[in-house]
């Protein structure tokens, strides 16, 4: 048993697992004497988390499909040929291009392997992209 651990129960009843402060036998979370913090650590979890979601969504809405990102490299060509695009910025767009599509390769691939498995009987592994 961990001499140093809180002696609170959790709410699902089972002993809480974490390390108590000094002297107070508690862990930050349930220790009586920081009822104040505790709520502002909420709220500031709470912002935090909205915040990750927004984020979240924000990078949601700027995916595009492989055809969007063939049209939008297409374009860049021919601005680039045009002149209104430098070629640098045309060469970075491409190298993120290439990035996605081997992230979404590589994630189709392991969906794939997964199903596979999963009809065979194989136990799952955690994987990068799935
Ligand atoms: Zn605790």
């Amino acid at each position: 048993m961990n001499t140093n651990g809180c002696t609170a129960t959790t709410k699902s009843g089972s002993p809480c697992s974490a390390t108590a402060r000094v002297g107070t036998g508690y862990c930050p979370w349930h220790d009586p004497s920081l009822e104040v913090e505790r709520h502002g650590w909420k709220i500031n979890a709470g912002r935090s988390k909205s915040t990750r979601n927004r984020a979240r969504k924000k990078i949601l809405s700027a995916a595009l499909d492989l055809h969007e990102i063939d049209g939008a490299l297409c374009q860049a060509l021919l601005d680039v040929l045009e002149g209104s695009l430098e070629p640098n910025i045309a060469t970075a767009a491409a190298t993120v291009a290439r990035t996605v599509s081997a992230i979404r390769a590589a994630s189709e691939l392991e969906a794939r392997l997964s199903a596979l498995e999963a009809q065979v009987g194989i136990a799952p592994v955690v994987r990068r992209f799935s």
